[in-house]
């Protein structure tokens, strides 16, 4: 049998049996021999019958009474008899087990092993294994592989099956040494052959954790090489074309700006000025938990290139950031008399808005720029584009990066990123990018007060969200869903949430609602409304989960919050508690049965990003941890980012010192580790989709 052959190969599965395993995405062999198991099980000494549970399964040392009975019912063999420990006696059935015939005879002792059952104080077993003496003992020196299952398809036939395969003679050389012995000794690994089996059949928890580590280490290797040649060649630091000195224009703005900035705003801040005006192309990011005031240190970096004559423009995922963006540094530039000029470009600016822009954006100098994607579009000429900052940097791919540090003559790149990621991970994927980090909040924050409650507790909040209008602030109000769905029952919309609002809120008050659905105008227009306080209810879908920001706001309340994923509640949260008031928000846990929910336990107890992203990562595995969500993704089948962090970290330096020994890639003691890189490397992310 071959590594990629169909598993009907394997002896054992038939048709049936296959379309059970590719129920379970297992379709060749090779996908059989990963398909670890979930837990494991140590096979107990065996128990007495007096002290076995009802219902449990055990193992006990029995002697068969008398030969068992074998009848034939229709083309069932079914053989009964009775065995016993000295004291008790249990009853057993056995059905279609013909080899037990010859075995089951009077005086023979065995271990019989599965769930006792009483009934009316009798003891019997039905279909037990029976093992020998000896082969049970062999059975409690090991730990016996669970593996996820479904409906047809047992613990045993998965077994058998990988037991098949790693009997099969082929096997060794299914997985052939690729690394060196220097590094297999340096780290002292175990054979992926060897992993592989070990992962199945362990003896002991040491096995587990040995073969675990050399089976971490193979796909912590291919990963971390394949990000390295993909992003080859952007480490080593460029010669700028637009070399900058130091403007009068930032800090004009800092000067006149109504409060300081924060500490990490204004290493922030300098780490930017120091890259601009150092000559080469800055690469940096800039990662900062939401509402730490990233958008400031934008706006002066784009300062900066204005102050020099250049052009710079902030690319956005959402059109209503775009515009909030666009508005805030409009205000800014008005209230503060700033000399520069500032575009707005989305894919929906009008057809005649957008050719005016694009003359302007053109021949002017030292403009800047606001966009979402459009600013990709190829009719886009820029004069002279000296910085590209991507905001919410989570949203956008490796990819789209590049090709946007294509565009004009190799511009500067600022990201800025509300996702916590651990510097170990950011040195790793973003490895050629240098990182500030903006680590607290502006300290007029006070930080958001939190609560869990069921939906008897919905008027209450209503009452609370009135008596916060009153006091002049306004209220988001989150459901998960734009109207009505056949079907899904129980799920809030925003489009009947707020007729029934309207009807039990004071007349006076205004609810408008928000949604991906509405037309861009529209959605503008109602952004608009709120940000100038004509709306003191907002019904809204995750639409406004990025970036929003609309300081007067100071209650959040998340109906059907058990939805969300941890992330995305904490971005959510972010759009309150970004003014001097107290914000609360409110998650209302809708489940049926009120049962407790882990994650809205984590968020209530906590505002700290980073703590929660790493929950988050706990819970959900880590497909997420990229935050590359929407396009491609990362999966690891053994390693984790978190508890491997250290291998990864080592394992970086072996890379490293590979790449310094053979600089071509053509050494031939790494030819097999290349050639296994670009073999698996498909497995964990597809590049191509981002
Ligand atoms: P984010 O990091 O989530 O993008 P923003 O840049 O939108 O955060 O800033 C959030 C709010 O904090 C804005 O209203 C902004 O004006 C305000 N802000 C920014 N820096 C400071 C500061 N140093 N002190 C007080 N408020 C600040
Ligand atoms: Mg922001």
């Amino acid at each position: 049998m071959k590594i990629f052959e169909d598993i009907k190969k394997i002896k054992g599965i038939g048709d049936k049996t296959a379309a059970l395993f590719n129920r379970l995405s297992v379709f060749t062999v090779e996908d059989l021999l990963h398909y670890y198991p979930r837990t494991y099980v140590k096979y107990e000494e065996p128990v007495k019958i007096k002290d076995a549970l009802d219902g449990e399964t055990c193992s006990m040392r029995l002697f068969v009474n008398a030969d068992f009975k074998w009848k034939k019912v229709r083309n069932l063999s079914i053989g009964t008899g009775y065995a016993s420990d000295g004291e008790n006696t249990v009853a057993v059935t056995f059905f279609n087990v013909p080899y037990l015939k010859s075995k089951m005879v009077k005086g023979a002792r065995y271990i019989f092993r599965s769930k006792l059952i009483i009934e009316n104080g009798r003891y019997k077993l039905e279909q037990p294994s029976v093992y020998t003496e000896a082969e049970y003992e062999d059975l409690m020196q090991s730990l016996m592989p669970v593996y996820p299952l479904t409906k047809g398809l047992s613990n045993k036939t998965v077994q058998k099956s990988v037991e098949r395969c790693i009997e099969d003679e082929n096997y060794p050389s299914m997985y052939e040494e690729y690394l060196t012995e220097d590094i297999v000794d340096s780290f002292s690994l175990m054979s992926t052959k060897e992993a592989i089996k070990m992962m199945h059949f362990p003896k002991d928890p040491l096995d587990l954790l040995n073969a675990r580590k050399r089976l971490a280490f193979d796909e912590l290797i291919t990963f971390l090489m394949m990000v390295r040649r993909y992003e080859k060649g952007s480490k080593k630091r460029e010669q700028s074309s637009f070399a900058m000195i130091e403007s009068a224009l930032p800090e004009r703005l800092i000067e006149k700006l109504p409060f300081e900035l924060t500490d990490g705003q204004k290493d922030a801040y300098n780490d930017v000025k120091e890259d601009l005006c150092s000559g080469f192309i800055m690469n940096r990011l800039i990662q900062g938990d939401v509402g730490s005031g990233k958008t400031i240190v934008a706006f002066l970096a784009m300062l900066t290139c204005a102050g020099n004559g250049y052009q710079s423009a902030i690319m956005v995922p959402t059109e209503i950031l775009a515009i909030m963006h666009f508005n805030n540094l409009k205000k800014m530039i008005d209230d503060y008399d700033l000399p520069v000029n500032i575009h707005l470009l989305t894919g929906h600016t009008s057809a005649k808005d957008r050719k005016e822009i694009l003359s302007s954006i053109k021949e002017n100098k030292g403009d800047l720029i606001v966009g979402t994607h459009a600013l990709f579009q190829e009719d886009v000429e820029f004069n002279d584009l000296a910085l590209v900052i991507t905001d919410e940097q989570h949203r956008f791919g490796v990819r789209q990066r590049q090709y946007f540090s294509q565009k004009g003559n190799k511009p500067h790149i600022l990201a800025m990123s509300a996702t916590p990621i651990p510097r170990t991970l950011s040195i790793v994927l973003f490895r050629d990018m240098s990182l500030s980090v903006i680590e607290h909040k502006p300290s007029n924050r006070l930080p958001v007060k939190n609560c869990v409650v069921g939906t008897s507790y919905r008027n209450k909040a209503y009452e609370f969200i009135v008596s916060e209008i009153r006091k002049g602030h306004q209220a988001y109000i989150i459901c998960p869903m734009v109207e009505m769905n056949e079907g899904i029952e129980n799920i809030e919309n925003v489009t009947d949430y707020a007729s029934m609002l309207k009807s039990v809120m004071p007349k006076d008050i205004s609810i408008d609602i928000l949604h991906g659905r509405m037309k861009d105008d529209v959605k503008n227009k109602v952004m608009e409304n709120f940000v100038n306080r004509n709306t003191d209810i907002l019904v809204a879908t995750t639409v406004v989960e990025v970036g929003v920001d609309v300081p007067n706001a100071t209650v959040m309340m998340i109906e059907n919050a058990e939805r969300f994923g941890l992330s995305q509640l904490h971005q959510l949260r972010g759009r309150i508690g970004r003014g001097d008031a107290q914000s609360y928000c409110i998650f209302l846990n809708c489940q049926k049965n009120g049962k407790d929910n882990e994650r809205l336990n984590i968020l209530n107890s906590s505002n700290d990003g980073f703590k929660i992203a790493e929950e988050d990562l706990r819970l959900r595995g880590s497909g997420d941890i990229f935050g590359i969500r929407q396009s491609g993704r990362i999966k690891f089948d053994i390693a984790d980012i978190y508890e491997d962090h250290k291998l990864i970290e080592s394992i970086n330096d072996l890379i490293d010192d590979i790449s310094e020994k053979d600089p071509s890639g053509t050494l031939s003691c790494y030819i097999p580790l290349y050639e296994h890189v670009r073999d698996n490397e498909h497995k964990f992310i597809d590049f191509n989709t981002i």
